[in-house]
């Protein structure tokens, strides 16, 4: 695997790949690589010819310095674990090779960035719209990958995609889960023993939801799932909401596309989760 840590150096590499005719497929991370990360690689491997990974834990958009801070970041196991993957280049920069000193910029992407995750962490998808923008620009990939993990994230790249006409095609990854269901994060490392068994209220709730979503009214769904997270001990729910997919607007019984989406702190990690309920 070839690795970067400089800008100029990944831009003149994959400029030679691309006049030689290879088609690119990108993987954004913030490290700390797991499964789920890993499929995303192999999804990419499946339709291009050279894969690359970032890893770069992004800071602006952290809004609580204290996570950012605690964020893991065991590069080595990282690079072992895309050697292993067959991951073919790795972007790891520094802070200061994406962001120039008090840079403070940021994309107008509309409503999207309030809703949801947006509302509980303001600020947040400006920092994503900014990290994936200079990426993007670097690193010029015909496809992207990212993971329906983060939905709204999804939502919100490809909105700034269509605004700016970037020429770059996007794909959604399917949710890697544990045996048991838990969504597979970075963040489950700081799970202690008892958290890590209340957290599964989470997905348990998910398929509870997509199971009886046909049976009651939206609303009497929405409180029933609600009643369940917040009756789990040492799980302190955020939202829980039941959206047309397309908008993040709550949905109602004649919405084509329904998506449940959940954020909660088990214990003092927040996780968030979600699930097509009609796809
Ligand atoms: P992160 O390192 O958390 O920024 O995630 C990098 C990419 O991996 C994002 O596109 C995530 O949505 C995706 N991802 C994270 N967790 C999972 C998972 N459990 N299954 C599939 N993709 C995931």
């Amino acid at each position: 695997m070839n690795i970067f840590t400089k800008t100029k150096d990944i831009e003149e590499y994959l400029l030679q790949l691309r006049q030689a005719g290879k088609t690119t497929g990108f993987v954004a991370t913030m490290g700390a690589l797991h499964q789920g990360h890993l499929s995303l690689i192999q999804q990419a491997q499946q339709s291009n010819d050279v894969v690359i990974c970032s890893i770069f834990v992004n800071p602006t958009q952290f809004n609580d310095p204290a996570d950012l801070e605690k964020y893991p970041r065991p590069i080595a196991d990282d690079i072992q674990k895309l050697e292993q993957a067959g991951c073919d280049i790795l972007f790891n920069p520094e802070v200061s090779e994406i962001y120039a000193d008090h840079e403070q910029w940021h994309l107008n992407i509309g409503e999207l960035e309030h809703l949801l995750e947006g509302k509980f962490r303001p600020g947040h998808y400006q920092g994503v719209t900014q990290v994936v923008y200079k990426l993007f620009n670097i690193i010029k990939p015909d496809t992207a990958y990212f993971g329906q993990k983060d939905y709204q994230q999804v939502m919100v790249i490809s909105k700034m995609v269509q605004l700016l006409n970037m020429p770059v095609k996007l794909v959604m990854c399917a949710i890697l889960r544990e045996p048991d269901g838990l969504a597979m994060s970075s963040r489950n490392i700081h799970l202690t023993a008892d958290d890590r068994e209340h957290s599964l209220i989470l997905s348990k709730t998910l398929n509870w939801v997509k199971d009886n979503f046909d049976s009651d009214k939206i609303v009497e769904i929405k409180a029933a799932a609600e009643q369940q997270i917040t009756s789990e001990p040492g799980v302190e729910l955020e939202y829980f909401e039941i959206v047309d997919g397309d908008t993040l607007h709550p949905a109602n019984q004649n919405t084509k596309n329904i998506v449940a989406l959940l954020a909660a702190r088990v214990g003092k990690t927040r996780l968030i989760d979600n699930m097509i309920i009609r796809p």
